[in-house]
């Protein structure tokens, strides 16, 4: 496997930006952008479904469909004002969500009659390139690679916080899925929680191992 160099850049309000490459980020970070308040979301018990819900007020302001020549995700330094990413240059970057629906503030909101409990853990934006036009479909087999471990990391030092229980990297594609950035990039939510629907698929999981069954049955065909 090639060497992956891993670089973490403390955010003027002290996040971490880590930076995933096969060659080394040594450059100086341009302008960051300006500090944005920390996300307090919420979950409420929802007594229909029996689970918790997340409600995160603040999504309502993200960053939603910017011009391109605006984009808050391609490399700032290259750029005439501050994006998420303060380079020239970089091959993945990933950095907490500034309207996150989890993240570890412990606030405990009190709403007559509904149970609460503050919706801690973490989100993260994980982007695969510094091309805006990129796509995973497009991208050498290398930095897919580099994805991959960069996920890999992510779920390690993620589940090692005892404020998180389940970690989750997705994709939405697609404004039909609610994408409001076209550029290349994904997200990892860590909950506080283990979401009801895997907690069936463990419980499926403990009594069976249907992976096997299916792999063994795939091998027959
Ligand atoms: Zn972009």
């Amino acid at each position: 496997m090639k060497k992956i160099f891993k670089r973490s850049l403390e955010r003027n309000d002290k996040r971490e930006l880590l930076l995933f490459g096969y060659s080394e980020n040594q450059e100086k970070p341009s302008k960051e952008l300006e500090i944005t308040p920390a996300p307090t979301p919420h979950m409420r018990w929802n007594p229909s479904r029996q689970e918790w819900v997340t409600y995160s007020a603040t999504r309502k302001v993200r960053t939603s469909f910017p011009p391109e020549e605006y984009c808050p995700l391609c490399p700032g330094a290259e750029l005439n004002f501050p994006t998420e990413i303060p380079f020239k240059n970089f091959e993945i970057a990933i950095f907490p969500n500034r309207w996150a629906s989890f993240n570890t503030n412990n606030r405990q909101l009190s709403i007559e009659g509904i149970e609460t409990q503050p919706s801690n853990g973490e989100c993260e934006v994980v982007v695969y390139s510094s091309n805006h036009k990129d796509t995973i479909a497009q991208m050498s087999l290398d930095r897919v690679e580099l994805l991959f471990n960069a996920w890999s990391d992510r779920y390690i030092n993620l589940m090692k916080r005892d404020d998180i229980k389940y970690v989750m990297p997705f994709e939405n594609r697609g404004i039909e899925c609610g994408v409001t950035l076209h550029h290349p990039h994904g997200q990892i939510y860590a909950y506080p929680i283990i979401p009801p629907v895997i907690q069936k698929e463990i419980e499926a999981f403990s009594k069976e191992n249907f992976i096997e069954k299916l792999m063994k049955n795939w091998k027959a065909i």
